[in-house]
């Protein structure tokens, strides 16, 4: 069931645009983050500079495209969209770079899957708004240097070590998104009910931000099924029992993990008597991409220890034989 993982989905986009925060006030949670970017926005609006180039990265879900959004209100400047994997060829970058207008926010989702000659392009774009263009082909090709409008790059990656080191040195603001604690959550369900005109009760509101898994993209999703269950089967307003039954029913245990999570669990906990088990070994029988293991069903699993990272592989940890409700083999002479 898609429902549960943290990647957007079609679905999300209709009430995304009634339901994300506008401003760095509106934004819960990220406290740090928010601090310093508010700092930097402050900064670049009084000196009238373009701000510099901002690079997130974090678990999918967490709020970097809300971010970039903010960032271009706040500055009070044009926000362009765009994507690694969308952008194929170094033209269609260069189209986008220079058309943006002064101290506009570029904003790349997935950055780390650029490809490398479009990377090329963005490296003199980003370090002295310039951008070397070949024109021709063959003997009689030259390179012409076209002057940019100074602007700031955000980047998004859910996976920073898949950025190259030299895209890594020109974002001069790495900011780092951390999963978020059960308060916050139940802040961001309690006001999007509000939004939906789907009250919830103190209780209900917090049922659910125990089991997002962190996300808010996920507390999103897992309200719009809990106001589908109180409309049809209640009386339209969340409480606790209301919220509990739909989640059970929607597969999301008490921890807020999904089918895949326990797939994942039950993998190394029973098949690997709880492991070391190498990454490729686990993916492979467990039938699923390195990247969605990685990128998407880990983090929370490690964030929460139910497992851990080993040099020989990945291990359940207490907490994981505790929450398959399984005993952990006693190793010999242990
Ligand atoms: P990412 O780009 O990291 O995958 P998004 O910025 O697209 O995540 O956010 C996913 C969803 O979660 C959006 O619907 C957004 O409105 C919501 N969201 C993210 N962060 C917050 C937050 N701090 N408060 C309220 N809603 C949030």
């Amino acid at each position: 069931d898609p429902t549960m993982r943290p990647d957007p989905l079609p679905e999300d986009a209709d009430d995304t645009r009634a339901l994300r925060p506008q401003t760095l006030d509106d934004f819960i949670g990220q406290k740090e983050a928010r601090a310093n970017l508010r700092v930097f926005v402050s900064s670049a609006r009084q000196r009238g500079e373009a701000m510099d180039h901002t690079l997130f990265h974090g678990p999918p879900g967490l709020g970097k495209t809300t971010l970039a959004q903010i960032m271009a209100r706040e500055l009070g400047v044009g926000f362009r969209m765009t994507s690694g994997p969308v952008l194929a060829k170094a033209g269609d970058l260069a189209a986008i770079l220079t058309n943006l207008e002064a101290r506009d926010v570029l904003f790349i989702d997935e950055i780390h899957r650029l490809n490398p000659a479009v990377e090329e392009v963005l490296y003199p774009a980003m370090e002295d708004f310039e951008l070397d263009l070949v024109i021709g082909e063959g003997p009689a090709a030259r390179t012409v240097r076209i002057e940019l409008q100074p602007f700031t790059l955000v980047g998004a990656t859910t996976r920073l070590g898949l950025l190259t080191t030299p895209l890594r040195d020109r974002f001069g603001i790495p900011t780092r998104l951390q999963f978020y604690d059960e308060d916050e959550l139940h802040e961001i369900v309690t006001r999007n009910a509000r939004k939906l005109g789907a009250p919830a009760d103190d209780a209900g509101a917090r049922e659910i931000a125990r089991r997002a898994r962190g996300t808010p993209r996920i507390a999103g999703r897992l309200l719009r099924r809990v106001v589908d269950f109180a409309v049809v089967e209640g009386d339209g307003r969340i409480t606790r029992e209301l919220a509990d039954s739909a989640l059970t029913r929607l597969g999301v245990d008490s921890l807020g993990l999904d089918g895949a999570d326990r797939r994942y669990l039950n993998m190394i906990g029973v098949e690997y008597q709880g492991g070391p088990v190498g990454i490729e070994t686990l993916c492979a029988a467990l039938s699923e991409s390195r990247d969605a293991v990685e990128d998407v069903i880990e983090p929370y699993l490690l964030q929460q220890a139910l497992i851990q990272r080993t040099p020989r592989g990945r291990m359940l940890a207490h907490k994981g034989y505790h929450h398959l409700g399984i005993a952990p083999p006693t190793r010999g002479g242990q």
